[in-house]
């Protein structure tokens, strides 16, 4: 008989002071595997990435703020460098609050580089030197738009070429 004691040590994530965290914000109506893509690039990038949902009282969306979170969660669930959140208000305060220095930023096409660069410029006088990371998308996703998807759900159709395999099952309406 094994009389040896199982000892369980627990572990815990320490975030060093000088961590770098990066804050992906977007509104991920919904997820699609080109913004996976974009974080999974950038995990050996950062300590810690935080993709944020940004929203816009203004904005209408076709998922729930609360469903929107629960896809992520189930996307990112195993990564543990990547935490889910959500925000109001200014992306460059939203970074001051969470202690972020770098922005990440997907590009598709040159539209995304003209609108991204002005955000980015802007955000970097009002932010306090806050950098925005870009990575430019695989060829293969770079078709792929939230917006797309929603319209391709709408009509009734088929988004499991474009959205992870996670969420498959969530995106019903
Ligand atoms: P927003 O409402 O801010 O445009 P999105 O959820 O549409 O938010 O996008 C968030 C970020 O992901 C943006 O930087 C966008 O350019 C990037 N992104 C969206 N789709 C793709 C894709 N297919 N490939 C790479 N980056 C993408």
């Amino acid at each position: 008989m094994c009389n040896q004691k199982l000892i369980l040590i627990p572990t815990f994530t320490v975030m060093k002071a000088d961590s770098k965290v990066a804050i992906f914000p977007g509104s991920f109506d919904p997820l699609t595997l080109g913004h996976l893509d974009i974080v999974q690039r950038a995990l050996p990038l950062f300590d810690e990435i935080i993709v944020a949902v940004g929203v816009n009282n203004q904005k209408k969306y076709l998922f729930s703020l609360e469903h929107r979170l629960d896809m992520l969660e189930a996307v990112f669930s195993d990564m543990p460098q990547v935490r889910v959140d959500h925000f109001k208000g200014l992306t460059v305060n939203y970074c001051k609050e969470q202690g972020a220095d770098y922005l990440l930023r997907g590009i598709r096409s040159s539209g995304d580089f003209d609108y991204e660069k002005t955000i980015s410029q802007l955000n970097h006088v009002i932010g306090d030197d806050l950098e925005t990371v870009f990575l430019i998308t695989r060829p293969e996703y770079s078709y792929i738009s939230s917006t797309i998807v929603r319209e391709i759900i709408k009509g009734g159709g088929d988004v499991s070429s474009f959205v992870p395999s996670a969420l498959h099952s969530m995106l019903e309406i």
